[in-house]
């Protein structure tokens, strides 16, 4: 298998280091981890301004398949806040599969201009792997939906202009039955915002949904069909939009921290180094298999599960034995004086945990692969 890139994909990579250079700064990074908030406004809107965007959307793209993984694969590998641009093209590339084409008009144009996010109101707070059984209710009044419940871990919900929500509309039919996913502008009356901060740095938050009233015009996909809507959603958000090569900024400032101070030169620390270094490229492979099947119009539902248990558990590793190897150091925080790494061996060990759970947890996707790669029996 040829795995090199074709020169005008090459030339693309080129203009998003020359983007990454001007828009990614030491100062947007810092803002990142002192807000709590992934997302870099004046990044998406220079990648929308140039085009990217519209071109990376799986399924609209016109670009080369590929451009959406390089894309990523970048902005990840620099370390960038870009989840509010992940998660925005995600539900783009929904949109455009499932969404009528008033929702098309409606919503995609901002997404791909860098204008506008999504967040994703699907997880509550009893129901996140069982996501199937949660309560949020959607109830016909006339020719409105009257939508009340509570979602947690609604990430990006203080940045958004869209929220994805899934809710029940049918109670007497089986769990995946009943369900219903509508988009609509997070400034429908009804709605309330409250951030909750986690280990790993980023503000996710609680939503509120207090007699929210959408029309037809915001149900995405079928109505009591939200199940197929929600499986085209998780499909994209694993292992696809980036999320699999997190370690590498942390090798990269550790390396220079270790080189600087003599503890690169332990055989262990080399050893340990240059497993991870596989460990990255074996996940980059893993990526650009799932991102060309949903480039090009696939939905990489196993694949995907694949690419992100592998990438998760490799970048805890990474951070694991960078703490150990820190030692004290590594305990210091961004800003503290002597903190290893410039602090990103502290902010790694605590972010890397929280990448095992969102987007579906390790064993959830462990018991995907199990069952419809391996063909082994279901587990509950
Ligand atoms: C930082 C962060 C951001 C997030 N962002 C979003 C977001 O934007 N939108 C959104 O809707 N959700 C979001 N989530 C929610 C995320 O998808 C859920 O946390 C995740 O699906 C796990 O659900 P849970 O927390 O309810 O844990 P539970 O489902 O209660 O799981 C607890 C433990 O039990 C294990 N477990 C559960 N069921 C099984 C099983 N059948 N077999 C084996 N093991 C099992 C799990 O793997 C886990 O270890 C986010 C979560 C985090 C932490």
């Amino acid at each position: 298998m040829d795995f090199s890139l074709s020169p005008e994909v090459l030339a693309f990579r080129d203009e998003m280091r020359d983007i990454i250079r001007e828009f990614v700064t030491p100062e947007v990074i810092d803002r990142m981890h002192t807000s709590g908030t992934f997302d870099a406004p004046e990044l998406n809107l220079e990648l929308g301004r140039r085009g990217i965007l519209e071109r990376a959307v799986p399924g609209l793209g016109k670009g080369d398949p590929i451009e959406m993984y390089v894309m990523f694969n970048e902005l990840e590998k620099a370390g960038a806040p870009y989840d509010g641009l992940a998660v925005a093209l995600m539900i783009a590339a929904v949109v455009n599969k499932l969404g009528t084409e008033d929702q098309k008009e409606r919503i995609i144009p901002g997404i791909v201009a860098g204008r506008e996010l999504v967040c994703m109101g699907y997880s509550e707070a009893d129901h996140g792997s069982d996501v199937a059984s949660i309560t949020t209710r959607a109830v016909r009044d006339g020719d409105e939906w009257v939508i009340n419940g509570a979602k947690m871990w609604t990430t990006l919900a203080q940045v958004a202009r869209w929220v994805i929500l899934l809710t029940r509309t049918d109670t007497e039919v089986p769990k995946h039955k009943g369900l219903t996913m509508f988009i609509l502008p997070m400034d429908t009356p009804g709605i309330r915002v409250d951030p909750v901060h986690t280990l790993g740095t980023e503000i996710t938050n609680a939503t509120y949904y207090d007699d929210v009233r959408v029309g037809d015009d915001a149900v995405l996909g079928e109505v009591d069909g939200g199940w197929r809507t929600m499986t085209t959603v998780l499909a994209f958000e694993r292992g696809v939009m980036g999320g699999t090569q997190a370690g590498v900024p942390l090798l990269r400032h550790f390396h220079d921290w270790a080189v600087g101070n003599g503890v690169l030169d332990e055989p262990v620390t080399r050893e340990r180094m240059v497993r991870s270094i596989i460990d990255m490229q074996v996940a980059q492979v893993l990526t650009m298999r799932s991102a060309w099947i949903a480039a090009s119009g696939g939905l990489p539902g196993l694949e995907g599960s694949m690419s992100k248990v592998f990438a998760a558990e490799a970048y805890q590793r990474a951070s694991r034995w960078t703490l150990a190897a820190a030692g004290p150091a590594g305990l210091l925080q961004f800003h503290e004086p002597q903190a290893a790494a410039d602090g990103f061996v502290d902010y790694d060990a605590r972010h890397s945990p929280v990448m095992t759970i969102y987007g579906g947890t390790t064993e959830i996707n462990r018991n995907n692969i199990a069952e419809r790669h391996l063909g082994l029996p279901r587990s509950r």
